[in-house]
């Protein structure tokens, strides 16, 4: 579902930022990326939506290559939704708003269904009672689980997740990721920039660990926890374990 072959990215001439990148992640997988911070996690998965441009090597979502000046980006962007740490809902729209906007706006829906859609995907993130209200009037979790819902209105192939809980209060982490761990056991493919190494060990598929760019480790949460095979990585558990 989701390939790089060989992705080298820049910043200006200087900041060789991803090094080298080859990876796969096949539909329905979970794959978990950690790495200290500044390693390019943000912008390794910022670069499956073209957020970010490369200047090496191929990247593909399904049977698109995104790279390809010829491919439509706003097509590629319904197909992967994106969720970020911070929410970014709009303020101005109610809960049930937000999540149709871009369904009735880019996928011409008609307005019933979209409606319908959300409040389908409001029960599935446990917020069928809050439709009516404001994102200023939620807590950080149910704005990020309602920030899942929107992503998920435009029925994408891949979601894409960065940090989704490192803004909440420790006590909203939990409901937030375990709406994750619903949408992993769905089939859903999913790519988690995250440091909750619980839910990587329980939900992830694979680990991959970056480290300046690099990709030192590709492996199952399994050995990942027990035989990381370089000493970065060893270093990185012993600081988030
Ligand atoms: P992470 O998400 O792992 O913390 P990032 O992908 O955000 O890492 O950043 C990787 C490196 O690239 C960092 O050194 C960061 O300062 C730098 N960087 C990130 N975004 C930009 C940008 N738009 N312009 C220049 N440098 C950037
Ligand atoms: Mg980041």
């Amino acid at each position: 579902m989701i390939r790089f072959n060989n992705v080298n990215k820049w910043y200006g001439r200087e900041h060789h930022v991803l090094k080298n990148i080859n990876l796969k992640v096949n539909a329905g997988e979970v794959v978990v990326v950690c790495g200290p911070s500044g390693s390019g996690k943000s912008t390794l998965i910022r670069t499956i939506n073209q957020l970010e441009p490369i200047e090496q090597g191929e990247i593909w979502v399904d049977e698109v290559q995104v790279n390809n000046p010829r491919t439509n980006i706003n097509r590629l962007r319904e197909e992967v939704g994106f969720v970020f740490q911070h929410f970014n809902l709009y303020p101005h729209l109610s809960v049930l708003d937000n999540i149709t906007l871009a369904p009735i706006k880019v996928k011409k829906l008609a307005p019933e269904a979209a409606r319908e859609r959300a409040l389908e995907l409001l029960v599935r993130v446990g917020l069928e009672h809050k439709r009516d209200a404001y994102p200023s009037n939620l807590s950080g979790g149910q704005q990020q689980r309602v920030a899942i819902a929107r992503g998920l209105a435009m029925q994408p192939k891949v979601m894409l997740f960065d940090e989704p809980t490192s803004a909440l209060d420790p006590e909203m982490i939990g409901e937030v990721l375990q709406v994750m761990q619903d949408l992993a056991k769905s089939g859903m493919t999913m790519m988690v920039v995250t440091h909750e190494m619980g839910f990587a060990r329980e939900v992830a598929d694979r680990v991959i660990f970056l480290d300046h760019g690099e990709i030192l480790e590709d492996t199952q949460p399994e050995w990942f926890f027990t035989r990381p095979q370089h000493e970065r990585s060893r270093q990185f558990l012993r600081q988030v374990l």
